[in-house]
């Protein structure tokens, strides 16, 4: 057996049993303040409220291990047990050649991917979401919503792989350089055409009527220093009960977008204090951040895949014998999250570090007892888990604890 491929077995490995075990530490730490309704929320949030929530918690995490074992076993199958090859093999006996051929085996495998998690998606939307009143959606707007998203994913990354495909042989010594900047080229084109080309196609959107919400919410993005092109309210209650805001478009122009549920559940001055937040994280530069930085990742992918391109050894120490550009691809893409597991938690921590301060911001150009107010709702009305344990925290949120939010806006109000 190569090297690799016992390297590439133990750091799979490695990672499930941590990520296991991190999930169990989650589990207890809920079940054990499931009793008690921690001090802040004690007036907003009832015992059966925070039990329920613990339950949901509980529910979910039990589901996401079965998920992340399923993961690792279809790895193994897709890698070293030989699924690729075999998917590769078919697709040459269906005819495929050329890159035709690499785009049908990254199709299908695209494919076999999304049907082995469909199980997930259904339990979690009709038995879990389902159980805690949370889903909204029908098998129906299910099954419309999984073709509509299949065929945007066809339509938007095959034209890339093949692109990608097409570079890797003929572009020389440096295709990489060439492949990043197409691939660049196509996130800044995705993010403007996601709001105004896709969203559109799995919900309504309507500007939010004139009154005393449009005014707090166009006056306060003033002050901030945008000017709305859009306040846009998004029919979210169609498939779920959970609240969101959003903002979306580049440069100064922004459009706005409100869940509807989330302006059901909260009053004017806590929507202002929540858009306060999420315009916290443009002026900050959040948003530039993540954009540079996936970027950034992306240059340092390419550059890595053009070694492997290189490498004799990559491929069949993951289960392909003879392969192309296309298996490396896949091979590359399938498994790097094994070797990045690091990363997870260095975002994670980065992302909660915005969070903090996006929530500074907020409590500068809006009410901060509002922001605290409207974050005992929405982890009310969402039944997130008020007592997460610390070490999953650090691990796994992108948000910081809501204790820990609320403690950090109440003290500054005192100061
Ligand atoms: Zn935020």
């Amino acid at each position: 057996m190569h090297s690799f491929t016992v390297l590439f077995i133990v750091l799979l490995a490695a990672g499930l049993v941590l990520r296991l075990w991190l999930l169990r530490r989650q589990v207890r730490a809920v079940r054990a303040h499931r009793d008690r309704v921690p001090e802040p929320f004690a007036g907003a949030v009832t015992p059966e409220q925070h039990a329920r929530a613990a339950d949901y918690t509980i529910a979910r995490a039990r589901s996401e291990a079965l998920h992340l074992v399923a993961g690792a076993v279809l790895l193994l199958l897709l890698t070293i047990a030989g699924g690729i090859a075999a998917i590769d093999a078919w697709t040459g006996w269906m005819g495929f050649t050329g890159l035709a051929r690499g785009v049908a085996t990254v199709g299908a495998t695209g494919l076999v991917l999304m049907l082995a998690g469909l199980p997930f998606d259904i339990w979690s939307t009709f038995r879990i979401e389902s159980r805690f009143g949370f889903n909204r959606t029908t098998p129906g707007l299910f099954a419309l919503d999984l073709l509509k998203g299949l065929v945007i994913a066809a339509c938007l990354m095959l034209p890339l792989v093949a692109l990608l495909l097409w570079l890797m042989p003929r572009a020389g010594d440096r295709w990489w350089l060439w492949a990043w900047a197409a691939w660049a080229l196509f996130s800044i084109l995705l993010s403007w055409a996601w709001p105004r080309l896709i969203a559109p196609l799995f919900n309504r959107f309507r500007e939010l009527e004139n009154g005393p919400m449009r005014d707090a919410v166009e006056s306060l993005a003033r002050d901030c220093g945008f000017e709305p092109r859009g306040v846009m309210v998004m029919d979210g209650s169609r498939r779920s009960s959970h609240g969101n805001a959003y903002f979306t478009g580049l440069g100064r122009a922004k459009r706005i977008v409100f869940f509807d549920t989330l302006l059901e559940a909260l009053a004017p001055a806590e929507v202002q204090a929540v858009l306060a937040h999420e315009l916290g994280h443009f002026r900050l530069r959040h948003v530039a951040w993540r954009i540079v930085a996936s970027l950034a990742a992306a240059f340092a992918g390419f550059a890595v895949l053009a070694w492997l391109a290189k490498a004799p050894w990559f491929q069949p120490a993951l289960g392909v014998a003879a392969g192309g550009p296309h298996t490396l691809l896949l091979l590359f893409a399938l498994t790097a999250p094994v070797f990045l597991l690091p990363l997870g938690p260095l975002s994670a921590w980065i992302s909660r570090r915005h969070e903090y301060a996006a929530d500074e911001y907020a409590a500068r150009h809006a009410d901060a007892r509002a922001l605290a107010e409207a974050l005992v709702k929405l982890y009310r009305d969402n039944t997130a888990t008020l007592t997460p344990d610390p070490l999953y925290t650090a691990f796994h949120a992108s948000h910081p604890p809501a204790l820990l939010r609320i403690a950090r806006l109440t003290a500054g109000r005192r100061a």
